[in-house]
């Protein structure tokens, strides 16, 4: 908010520094298209937030949740929003076997909410956040006997809460090794630019390969940087993303002399700099201790 105080600035962002701000909070597309989104806002809508829930949803980034949520909490409309927890709740609530997995069932779920959504829809979905939260609790017992739909739920009086909701198996991570090559020369290190498609795109990253490397496989990609005359093992580290699992293994490699002094940067500059996403952070720090 210091930063980027208002949609103008955000608009205006340099796309480095804007996830450099980001950095460490995941999901970088989320900031890429809180920028995409306060750019059609200046355009579109003369820089103000827009208030109608259509127009809410077209923004980038912005699904149907949000779209509902903004829009009944800042603009009072008649909104229902609906996401795991409102369905958890009332598919015990109506004892209802449709499969949560299913865009149809979010649908069914939603047209019947938006049936009896009452004036104050911002407090009603609120209200339905807070009790999926603190009460009717995703895989532990929920808290019946302080919640304000007992009397009406089913789930309740047949004492099966348990069977709801029906979902689909989550699938298994894929599991990809990972070796972090950390060039060290003169007190400074490399990072470099991730490709500007898929996965952490556009942010930075230590050197590193796929697939689990032995030393002298480890001396050899060092050997790109300049004459090699020490390595240290350092951490393993697994990082769990939404869909993957990457398991890394890193090593330091320390350099006497190197062939591009200007890939190397100081520790103070990396993190003044350069966006490195958690995944690095556990090595950032790491070869921090070995330089200082
Ligand atoms: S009574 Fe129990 S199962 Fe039913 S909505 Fe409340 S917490 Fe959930």
């Amino acid at each position: 908010m210091e930063a980027l105080p208002d949609i103008s600035s955000l608009a205006r962002v340099d796309e480095d520094w804007l996830l450099k701000l980001w950095e460490g909070l995941g999901y970088y597309n989320r900031a890429r298209n809180l920028k995409k989104a306060a750019i059609i806002i200046m355009e579109k809508y003369d820089g103000k937030f827009p208030t109608n829930y259509e127009d809410i949803l077209s923004l980038p980034g912005i699904g149907e949740y949000t779209a509902s949520a903004i829009s009944s909490i800042c603009f009072s409309k008649k909104e229902v929003t609906v996401d795991g927890n409102v369905m958890r709740i009332f598919t015990r609530f109506w004892n209802d076997n449709s499969n949560i997995s299913k865009d149809s069932t979010r649908k069914m779920i939603r047209r019947k909410l938006q049936e009896v959504i009452p004036d104050d829809a911002g407090s009603f979905n609120e209200g339905l956040m807070e009790l999926g939260e603190v009460i009717c609790l995703p895989n532990g017992i929920p808290k019946c006997s302080i919640c304000p739909l007992r009397d009406a739920c089913l789930s309740f009086q047949n004492k099966n809460y348990f069977m709801f909701p029906v979902k689909d198996d989550l699938k298994e991570k894929e599991e990809v090794d990972i070796t972090v090559i950390i060039p060290v020369w003169n007190g400074k290190t490399v990072v470099r630019k991730r490709k500007s498609s898929g996965l952490l795109h556009n942010l930075y990253e230590f050197p590193n390969v796929e697939g689990s490397l032995g030393i002298k496989e480890v001396r050899k990609y060092g050997a790109e940087y300049g004459v090699v005359c020490d390595i240290k093992p350092s951490i393993r580290y697994t990082h769990v993303f939404t869909h993957k699992k990457w398991k890394m293994r890193a090593y330091i490699v320390f350099l006497e002399s190197v062939s591009c002094p200007n890939l190397f940067s100081s520790i103070a500059t990396i993190e003044e700099k350069y966006a490195l996403p958690t995944v690095f952070s556990p090595f950032l720090y790491q070869v921090k201790e070995e330089l200082t």
